[in-house]
């Protein structure tokens, strides 16, 4: 970090802010009270924290287009209450308002009070619609001290049902002195060498910004605060852990590894697996306990970089154990590394809540002796009062699962005053700039490649009918070819259902397409029908006869996004695939493409959508994660949630990855020279910390 000329430092003005101020209550008549609280703003300081939305162009009055919503500053002339005819209704307001360029008419509709408060000479913000011939029709209105003239944009903020977005302005406005008191938590040295403003001038700008540029200053000012403070959070939080207890080193040569790796081994591993090896391979030589996340769709051999790390701790004499979030997924891993470890004789178990009680029994005892190297199970390995002789590598899968509390009782397994080192996985492509917001704590790995002999599958969207009969007779080749199909059926659109009507609605899709289509284009075809609504035997027998090759195309709803594996099949065709969000359709792709053929995906939806254009192009999965996150800021969103995206106040994803890592380094920065914030100049920026992260930054990292 360039430190500015000592000059530059003597000569910036000392204030000295008083935060009582920004402490004190709101005033406000009982509704607007209750408006504001639901918002959250109670006190002066609230109300300046609570930054625009965003910024609309005030209009003058000449410019006002017949039907237009808009905001106008205006001042008034004239304004009087006018009966209505119908019974029980309030009277009118309307009141001549006028700016620089001529008068209007407003009305206030149910406000018959607002004659005595408006009086002429009063200056206001109106929201509201423009009904032509010189009509307005007020929808929000409030006081404000800025000049009619002049001003071309007013801050939208999001409001309530007492206390409207116009109120709010007046309301910032009437306080606007209070900014002076706002604490300014970055050493002054940092916002220096960055060029940032206050952090009371960053929110004035947002507020009151004469231009996009000045808003758009003070937002990036803030975002960048706010940002450093979560990598501050996330890295206090790490130095935390690396200062507690120390690792079991695994140093010595490779023996049992080596051999492993040079024999068994019946495929080459990518450069991505290798790469992901050699780096665990020095860090658990350290004392300093690991604590990588390894990244990795399904299939992207993931199970093989772990066991290598497992294996390290085997061949020192020490214990490994892997935990799944699900018995399925144990038994998954268990049977994967039993596969990959070919001959190697290695002492391994499988526990979970299906293990019987005497074999149980055996294990726990052979894990407290040492007997057993290597465990696999669900979270009741650590959960329960399982001991281990010596643990020194555990794998967590799925690390999202994972909370604080198995955490803790994960470094109760460790030898004494011994952490264990931890490798956490997850087959979720998360986006770079998200990766880094929410396990910033970690240090990460990524598995792109795909593994020798699995090929992408083409993918092309179908339009049209002419299009979608070749899709069938594409379906019709590959059976013939003694290959076998996925027919999925779409989503039935949100809002066209109450809730929870979804499954059902869903099933009845499916039926009647799987009707369609065995009367139909694929008549000649043996058919099989899955979806959500069918009982569990009869799930368990259509997946039986796909599986086994006695049906040739499995017409389904989603449900076939997990867990079926069934290398012949070779195409899948997704019926209103623009229904879908980017990452599921990935998913449901992955379920062709297992096997030694090469395979096909068809997306039946309009060519024009980037969605399905990103899947045609793409097939590496963190490739379509960023997509995906660019997309969903353009709101080009199905009914999919939104993970991650939007969690900050000022900050976006991913326009603002490169104001990320400058607060990453920063933060990396300060962190290396002062990790607990001891320094006077950090104190403001170590009390922020503590009341935003005060709890988060005191557990260890939530694993
Ligand atoms: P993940 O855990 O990431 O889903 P796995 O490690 O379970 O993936 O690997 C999936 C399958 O691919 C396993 O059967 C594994 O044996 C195989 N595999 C792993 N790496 C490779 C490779 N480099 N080349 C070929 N096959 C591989
Ligand atoms: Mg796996």
């Amino acid at each position: 970090m360039a430190s500015p000329p000592r000059s530059a430092l003597l000569a910036a003005p000392v204030r000295t802010p008083r935060p009582s101020i920004l402490r004190r209550a709101l005033e406000l008549p009982p509704k607007a009270a209750e408006g504001a609280a639901a918002l959250g703003l109670n006190t002066v300081g609230e109300l300046l924290e609570h930054v625009p939305r965003a910024r609309r162009e005030a209009r003058t009055v000449a410019a006002l287009a017949p039907g237009e919503t808009a905001t106008v500053l205006v001042e008034v002339r004239t304004i009087a209450a006018r009966p209505v005819r119908r019974r029980g209704m309030r009277p009118l307001i309307e009141a001549t308002v006028a700016d620089a360029t001529g008068p209007m008419q407003a009305t206030f509709f149910n406000q018959p009070w607002l004659a005595k408060r408006y009086e002429p000479g009063t200056r206001l913000v109106l929201h509201g619609k423009y009904e032509g011939r010189g009509r307005f029709r007020v929808a929000n209105h409030a006081t404000t001290d800025e000049a009619a003239a002049g001003t071309e944009e007013v801050s939208h903020y999001a409001a309530s049902e007492g206390l409207s977005s116009t109120q709010i302005l007046s309301l910032v406005a009437a306080n606007r002195a209070a900014l002076r008191e706002v604490v300014e938590p970055l050493p002054g040295r940092l916002r220096a060498s960055h060029d940032f403003a206050e952090r009371g001038a960053a929110l004035e700008a947002m507020h009151f910004g004469a231009s996009p540029e000045e808003v758009e200053r003070g937002r990036r000012r803030l975002a960048f605060e706010e940002l450093l403070l979560v990598q501050l959070a996330l890295l206090a939080r790490r130095a935390r852990e690396d200062s507690g207890a120390a690792a079991l080193a695994l140093g010595d040569e490779p023996s049992l590894t080596a051999r492993w790796l040079g024999h068994e081994l019946p495929f080459t591993l990518t450069a991505d697996q290798l790469a992901a090896i050699e780096t665990l391979r020095r860090e658990l030589a350290g004392e300093r306990p690991t604590q990588r996340l390894l990244m990795g769709e399904v299939g992207s051999g993931k199970t093989v970089v772990a066991l290598f790390a497992m294996l390290r701790a085997v061949e020192h004499g020490f214990q490994a154990a892997l935990m799944a979030p699900t018995e399925t997924l144990a038994e998954q891993h268990f049977a994967t590394i039993q596969r990959l470890l070919g001959e190697q004789s290695v002492t391994l178990a499988l526990l979970t809540g299906s293990t019987p009680a005497a074999r149980r029994a055996e294990i726990l005892s052979r894990l407290a002796s040492g007997e057993c190297s290597l465990v696999v199970g669900t979270h009741a390995l650590i959960e329960d009062p399982v001991r281990f002789a010596a643990l020194a590598v555990a794998v967590v899968d799925e690390q999202h699962r994972f909370g604080v509390r198995q955490r803790t009782a994960l470094h109760s397994k460790a030898p004494d005053g011994r952490a264990p080192h931890v490798l956490h996985m997850t087959a979720t492509p998360i986006p770079r700039t998200l990766a880094l917001c929410e396990y910033g704590d970690l240090d990460q790995t990524r598995l792109h490649e795909r593994p020798l002999g699995r090929r992408a599958t083409a993918t092309h969207i179908v339009s049209g009918e002419r299009e979608r009969q070749r899709a069938y007779e594409r379906i019709a080749e590959e059976v013939r070819a003694g290959r076998q199909a996925f027919v999925v059926c779409p989503l039935v659109e949100a809002g066209e259902l109450e809730d929870g009507a979804g499954a059902a609605a869903q099933a009845v899709a499916a039926t009647e397409e799987f009707e369609r289509l065995r009367a139909g284009e694929l008549r000649d075809f043996r058919l099989v029908l899955l979806h959500g609504q069918l009982g569990h035997r009869e799930k368990q027998a259509a997946m039986a006869a796909f599986a086994g090759g006695d049906a040739d195309v499995l017409v389904a709803t989603t449900v076939i996004e997990v867990g079926i594996d069934v290398p012949n099949a070779t195409v899948m065709l997704i019926e209103n695939a623009e229904r879908f969000g980017i990452s599921q359709l990935h998913q449901l792709r992955g379920r062709v493409g297992r096997g030694e053929h090469d395979s096909l995906c068809l997306l039946c939806g309009p060519k024009g959508s980037p969605r399905l254009a990103a899947l045609e192009r793409h097939d590496d999965g963190f490739e379509l994660a960023e997509i995906d996150l660019r997309l969903r800021k353009e709101g080009e969103l199905v009914g999919t949630k939104q993970s991650g995206v939007g969690q900050f106040a000022l900050a976006q994803m991913p326009e603002d990855e490169a104001l990320l890592l400058a607060a990453r380094s920063c933060a990396e920065a300060l962190i290396a020279a002062d990790p607990q914030l001891r320094q006077p100049e950090h104190a403001l920026l170590a009390d922020r910390l503590a009341e935003l992260y005060g709890e988060i930054a005191a557990h260890p990292i939530a694993a």
